[in-house]
């Protein structure tokens, strides 16, 4: 069972699927539109997004790019339109599956499990590990030394970005473009989310142990280092 999310404006369409799936025992949220569905999936980790295409505030193919720009949740295209160069392109932008209207229940229903079993599938590769971090990108939850951390989304973007290159010098450039999705931006912007990063993982920037700013030069995480072992006795110390 999956909580999905149906973006859809028409009321009728909308309650029909929300009584369906809810029967077939899923947890269904609902939005009427693109910049609501934004929201609710910065907010809500949901497994599907059911999205339709022709929505009142931003054109659907859009709203998937905007959905595709913070998170990688499956999205399933509900499209009235049956015309193969747009769906070609919806799939290229990072749609996972789409149904032409009208669809029955059922023929949604499999897809969801198909993409589910496909996208779960691969939830076992998902996890970064970076000494006693570990950081679950499906489920978009981060543990350090067994304890949950409270991240925001950027911040735990930021945290997946770097820890999925570690030992890597990302320079902030990168970041801005990867993270952040900007091509321009000042420092500040990631020197402010580092530092409540570093809060959240009880480091600072004057002690670091996971999170290492090279001046002028970018940002790298790394294991800290076990503290060192004590000297072994020298075997032969020269006699007095
Ligand atoms: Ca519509």
């Amino acid at each position: 069972m999956a909580s999905v999310l149906v973006v859809e404006d028409d009321q009728f369409v909308r309650s029909a699927l929300i009584r369906h799936l809810t029967e077939a025992g899923h947890t269904v949220r609902s939005v009427g539109t693109a910049l609501e569905a934004l929201r609710e999936v910065a907010q809500v980790g949901f497994d599907v997004v059911v999205l339709d295409l022709g929505l009142p505030d931003l054109d659907g193919s859009e709203a998937l790019k905007m959905l595709r720009g913070i998170t990688d949740v499956p999205v399933i295209i509900a499209t009235a339109r049956d015309d193969e160069t747009e769906i070609v392109r919806l799939l290229n932008d990072g749609a996972d599956d789409y149904l032409v209207k009208p669809f029955s229940v059922e023929h949604l229903s499999a897809r969801m499990a198909a993409v589910l079993r496909r996208t779960r599938g691969t939830q076992a590769s998902q996890v970064l590990r970076v000494g006693q971090l570990s950081i679950d990108t499906q489920r978009r939850e981060a543990e350090l030394d067994g304890v949950r951390l409270d991240l925001t989304r950027r911040e735990f973007d930021l945290l997946a970005f770097l820890a999925a290159r570690p030992g890597v010098v990302v320079p902030r450039r990168e970041l801005l473009t990867e993270v952040w999705r900007q091509s321009y931006g000042d420092d500040q912007t990631i020197d402010v989310h580092l530092s409540w990063l570093r809060r959240k993982l009880g480091e600072t920037a004057a002690s670091p142990r996971y999170l290492h700013t090279l001046r002028g030069v970018g940002v790298k995480i790394e294991a800290p280092q076990p503290p060192h072992a004590p000297r072994p006795p020298h075997a032969a110390e020269p006699s007095r």
